[in-house]
């Protein structure tokens, strides 16, 4: 075993002690699920799938399909078009909460239930087949492989499903879903029946943690501002009336589902996903909540404490002949720009007046055109000699 798969394993034993909680008991196939999986993935990068326990179990990925769903409709429709369906404010209320705006009649957002039947109305199709094609194709492309629905969940839901109608009903009384009910609804639950194992689901979270590229099959799903949104938006709102509680322990977007599923992303790093059937009062996995927490702790994912990667930009300094050259790579940000200009203060310093010092930008993975802006103007108050090349 690698070391971080060890790593992965230790922390799942970890939250195997956790045994309270429940799993649902609203949607009849999954009130009969075995309670006991457990199962943790990460992927990274290069897209190489580690997972421990019951990693290759597949679960209905339920409320997972939100953020997937809402990728395809902002990259279908846009972000504007998108906006005008459905919110994206923390909703403070349970998943299946009657949360529609004063007035309007949009929903809060688009990870709870009644955002998300608008969102997934926005899916061009003709009818749910079409939609439900459209959608089962894209999060195959997020997972890397084909997904399917899991047809007796799918029934159990649809019929039992009253409340979610209701809520569709609702949103079509108030203009916010058009056509008919039942093609919205129907193909939300078949959405919600997509069967996942847990290291689907960290490709799929590793997907948009890269800017909406799967790293295992290295195609191109969503645009990265579409990941960006929809990152943005399970930051606020993918735990439901837990998600600033969630932001605050945790720090990374998340999103689970009622069949035990949990899904969080730390950007440029990985996609991690854990499975367990027990749910808290949220709805929320128990032990797939702690283990995903412990291995952001330890990995220091935290979104929202200092990551020296993006604050110190690689600088290597090595001399051609008389000239130096200031090799700079990695992300050129904000407080980039200020540690590059105090190693070329330092460098003036210390060579002979004339020496030539070039510093190359040429390698940087990302730059942002105001940090490029400080960069240049940096080279006013140099020496003759100092130059940019970019
Ligand atoms: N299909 C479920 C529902 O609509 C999804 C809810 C969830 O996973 N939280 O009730």
């Amino acid at each position: 075993m690698d070391p971080i798969t060890a790593l992965l394993d230790g922390v799942l034993e970890e939250s195997r002690s956790l045994r309270h909680g429940a799993t649902a008991d609203y949607i009849p196939e999954l009130a009969d699920a075995d309670p006991e999986p457990l199962a943790l993935a990460v992927v990274g990068p290069r897209g190489r799938v580690r997972g421990v326990g019951d990693d290759r179990v597949e679960f209905t990925i339920q409320s997972i399909s939100k953020p997937f769903v809402l990728a395809l409709a902002l990259q279908e429709r846009g972000r504007d078009a998108v906006l005008a369906t459905v919110g994206v404010e923390p909703s403070g209320e349970p998943f299946n909460a009657i949360s529609l705006e004063e007035g309007t009649g949009r929903p809060a957002n688009p990870m709870v239930n009644a955002g998300a039947i608008a969102t997934t109305s926005l899916v061009p199709g003709a009818g749910i087949e079409e939609r439900t094609t459209r959608i089962v194709e894209t999060l195959s492309a997020f997972a890397g492989r084909s997904l399917w629905v899991d047809e007796a969940v799918y029934a159990s839901e649809s019929a039992t499903g009253d409340r979610n109608r209701a809520l569709a009903h609702l949103l079509r009384s108030y203009g916010v879903i058009e056509g008919a009910v039942d093609t919205a609804v129907e193909t939300y639950f078949r959405q919600c029946a997509l069967l996942v194992t847990v290291r689907d689901l960290a490709v799929m979270g590793a997907t948009l943690a890269f800017g909406g590229v799967n790293p295992a099959t290295g195609d191109r799903v969503i645009e990265e501002h579409v990941a960006r949104d929809v990152l943005s938006i399970m930051a606020g709102c993918g735990m439901y009336d837990f998600s600033g509680e969630w932001l605050l322990r945790v720090g990374l977007p998340a999103k689970s589902g009622v069949s035990g599923g949990l899904l969080a992303v730390a950007p440029s790093q990985f996609g991690v996903a854990a499975f367990s059937p027990r749910l808290d009062e949220h709805g929320n996995s128990v032990r797939a909540g702690a283990a995903v927490a412990s291995i952001a702790d330890r990995f220091g994912m935290h979104l929202l404490e200092p990551h020296d990667s993006i604050a110190v930009p690689a600088i290597t300094v090595r001399s051609r002949g008389a000239e130096r050259i200031v090799q700079l790579s990695g992300e050129l940000g904000f407080a980039g720009t200020e540690r590059v200009a105090a190693v070329l203060k330092e460098l003036a310093g210390a060579v002979a007046p004339g020496t030539r010092v070039t510093v190359d930008a040429r390698e940087l993975a990302r730059t942002h055109p105001a940090a490029m802006v400080a960069l240049r103007d940096e080279f006013a108050v140099m020496p003759a000699g100092f130059r940019l090349r970019e």
